[in-house]
């Protein structure tokens, strides 16, 4: 028995226009003092994982811009983290960096510490995108941070992108993509940008000062992601995500394969067992929660039925589908019993999903609209 860490770092030094993410601005006072807090948030953890899962097999550190922090709190944060657990000997530990607040020796830092897979978030190679998502990082921040890491001796690193932004055209796409096959990353996660409510891009969106692609657009461009990064050597094992053959992220394969979790900092999520934890999105209270020595958790328990959804949600975004064999052990039921039969029907009927084999799966037209068919299929 193993389990997957996730280490939520809650701090951006500007806040995004599109992001719904649980962030504030950075500032070093309260970095310390949350450092302080995951410390004492493991050891309230620690006790309630048994003795024999206390292996970690992945490690992800999200934000939030991780690469902001100071990376003496991170190696006090992994000596504690060594007391606590055994480290897997293949250990997969992602650490997510915006190229603006990276630099060679920083990287090398990370390396040291045992980071095996950078994740820059790059979002696109065309400035004037950039600027209308508030980025702060330029073009050749982000060459500069590829390189770098490559120099460093990352063999494993992925690069984030989005595609569907306010005014994107295909041809600026193609730019894109044509950048991102040049730089040649082992991982690409290409998402579709969401207008996310109460954002500042969701009010400009509603104020006619910006405007999305259309849908028709974005699913040509989705299938043009698809199609060149296929020609390229990538290979779709998500419906945002892309890695040469052996690069797969592990973490999230784990996640959307419904493995056992644990999630420290403000807005982190836990499953282990049967159970699920969230903790509170708010700093302030996340910190107050610890410094009273109490867990600052908001739900607990998600019952067999919300389980089930969440599996079938999961493993339909996934390229592999829903193992028939993985879902009955958890679950003592077929897959069946928690999706709509009539509407399984109809999307096999007109080639969206294919429920033949041990999986159940969408096919390559269903997948590029994959989250249509799942509200679909849920009970
Ligand atoms: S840097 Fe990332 S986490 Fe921070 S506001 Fe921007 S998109 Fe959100």
């Amino acid at each position: 028995m193993s389990l997957s860490l996730y280490i939520h770092f809650p701090f951006c030094s500007n806040l995004c226009g599109y992001c719904d993410f649980y962030k504030q601005t950075y500032q070093p006072d309260w970095e310390r003092r949350y450092f302080a807090a995951l410390e004492r948030e493991l050891t309230l953890a620690i006790d309630e994982i048994e003795p024999s899962q206390r292996t970690l097999e992945t490690i992800y550190i999200g934000g939030g811009t991780p690469s902001l922090m100071h990376l003496s709190h991170l190696e006090n944060l992994l000596s504690a983290l060594h007391r606590c657990f055994r480290f897997a000997s293949d250990l997969e530990f992602s650490f997510e960096i915006n190229p603006e607040s990276i630099n060679a020796e920083k990287l090398l830092e990370l390396y040291r510490l045992g980071v095996n897979r950078p994740i820059f978030g790059l979002q696109s190679f065309n400035v004037r995108l950039l600027k209308r998502l508030n980025r702060r990082h330029t073009i050749s921040d982000s060459l500069r941070a590829i390189y770098q890491a490559r120099a460093t001796g990352f063999v494993n690193f992925g690069i984030d992108l989005i595609f569907g932004l306010p005014r994107q055209t295909s041809r600026l796409l193609s730019d894109d993509l044509d950048q991102a096959v040049d730089l040649a990353p082992p991982h690409i996660s290409y998402y579709q940008l969401t207008v996310e409510p109460n954002t500042v891009l969701a009010d400009k969106i509603a104020s006619g000062q910006l405007k999305l692609p259309d849908n028709d657009l974005m699913a040509a461009m989705y299938r043009g992601i698809h199609q060149t990064l296929s020609k390229h050597g990538y290979e779709r094992y998500e419906v945002s995500s892309f890695a040469r053959p052996g690069f797969a992220c592990r973490h999230n394969l784990r996640y959307w394969e419904g493995g056992d979790f644990l999630g420290l900092g403000p807005a982190a999520h836990s499953f282990i067992g049967e159970r699920r934890f969230a903790n509170v999105a708010d700093l302030g209270i996340y910190l107050q929660s610890l410094d009273n020595r109490t867990r600052p958790l908001v739900a607990d328990v998600v019952g067999m039925e919300a389980r089930m959804t969440e599996a079938v949600m999961l493993g339909l975004r996934t390229a592999r589908g829903i193992s028939r064999g993985d879902f009955h052990r958890r679950f003592g039921m077929p897959v069946e019993r928690a999706i709509d039969g009539d509407m399984l029907t109809l999307l096999r009927d007109n080639g969206l999903i294919s429920a033949d084999g041990n999986y159940v799966k969408l096919t390559d037209s269903g997948l590029p609209v994959a989250d249509d068919i799942i509200r679909r299929l849920i009970k």
